[in-house]
């Protein structure tokens, strides 16, 4: 799981950020400080770059923001409940806990975020011109004027019809509109999204391969991005139809053994782990309270020596980490919730007790009864 760390609230909306923006932010105001702004208006001091630099980076993130801003906005007016927007490496995702009800809605909500883009590279460029009429050619036109250009490209680059980016989403409402399937239309787009990414793996190749190094390793890896987001798209669109109308119950894994949190990781190995074949098994303290959660694989990468002395309650994972659910809950809402590789184990409550827990391996195994049921006929 990637950590992110929460930002705020921002229109009704919670925003957070992934760490890996703060590479790209020092990479921006570095970038803007050191090369770009000395370049176009040189004899500053260094420190009028930097200012100006971080200065422009915190804009530009707020410009990512007001883009994903119109996505979510817009979703929630299409009454697709959103669940909030992480900023993250290549800019951000709105986080959609429901699914558009229509191609219609669908491609509403993600043309916007594209628009949006180009209103405030138009905005910046307004401002630009203004901005050079009152005080010449200074540090906050040029400023103003990367701001028009970073986001007419960030407009542009989104339109690139491969998923996860807009572009690709925009093709599978189109096919939704043609198919009348939003499973097939996804499947279309996803197939002319991997067609794409391998043309840009074999460009950036070409570039390496003829001396741009540096342009070319980041074209492929752009490619094998898009690739990746390509199947992760398509296996998560074919889950959730699988999974469709089957509840929590019947994946969980119940009942539920659950251990004495001051046992030693030793004894546990000994006695609770050689008995069961569960991979978490939940804690209770002396008052039978439910006091974390522990994983095997983890504890068995304890050394000799440590088994001896740690207690299962200092190797637990705290309960409120883990996201829970209930037994009526579809699976397929879960999926969305959570996310499609599940890798956090899931707590099944019924009335505040725990009732099971939910696993990759019992949505595997779901998912491949359903698919023999269902056959291969729809796909
Ligand atoms: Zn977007």
């Amino acid at each position: 799981m990637t950590p992110t760390i929460r930002l705020g609230k921002l229109l009704g909306i919670e925003i957070d950020f992934n760490w890996s923006l703060i590479f790209i932010f020092a990479l921006v105001a570095w970038t803007l400080a050191a090369s770009v702004l000395p370049l176009d208006v040189p004899g500053q001091p260094a420190l009028a770059y930097w200012v100006a630099g971080v200065a422009g980076a915190m804009v530009f993130y707020a410009c990512l923001l007001a883009h994903e801003l119109s996505h979510a906005l817009v979703a929630k007016r299409m009454g697709v409940k959103v669940a909030g927007i992480t900023l993250w490496l290549f800019g951000g995702v709105s986080r959609l806990e429901g699914e558009p009800t229509s191609a219609r809605s669908e491609a509403l909500i993600t043309i916007v975020g594209p628009l949006t883009s180009f209103g405030v590279a138009l905005l910046a460029l307004l401002l630009a011109v203004v901005a050079s009429a009152v005080a010449g050619s200074g540090l906050v036109t040029d400023l103003l004027s990367w701001l028009a250009f970073i986001n007419l490209t960030l407009g542009l680059f989104n339109l690139v019809p491969a998923f996860p980016l807009d572009g690709g989403r925009l093709l599978s409402s189109l096919f939704w509109w043609r198919t009348g399937s939003r499973r097939r239309g996804v499947h279309r787009a996803v197939r002319v999204g991997r067609v794409l990414a391998y043309l840009m793996i074999a460009f950036g190749l070409f570039l390496l391969l003829s001396g741009a190094v540096l342009n070319g390793v980041w074209i492929a890896f752009i490619g094998w991005f898009l690739l990746s987001a390509a199947s992760a798209e398509e296996s998560g669109v074919t889950m959730k139809a699988l999974l469709k109308s089957v509840p929590v119950s019947a994946a969980m894994t119940a009942p539920v053994i659950t251990v004495p949190d001051w046992y030693t990781v030793s004894q546990f190995l000994g006695s609770v782990a050689s008995q069961y074949h569960f991979t978490t098994y939940p804690l209770h303290d002396p008052s039978g309270q439910l006091s974390g959660v522990v994983r095997l694989a983890q504890l068995v990468r304890i050394s000799e020596s440590d088994r001896e002395r740690l207690h299962l309650r200092d190797c637990a994972r705290p309960l409120a980490e883990l996201p829970t659910a209930q037994p009526s809950e579809d699976l397929a809402a879960l999926v969305q919730r959570v996310g499609t590789d599940l890798d956090r184990r899931v707590l099944v409550f019924d009335g505040g007790a725990l009732v099971g827990i939910v696993s990759p391996v019992d949505l595997a195994r779901v998912v491949t009864l359903r698919q023999t049921a269902a056959g291969a006929a729809d796909r």
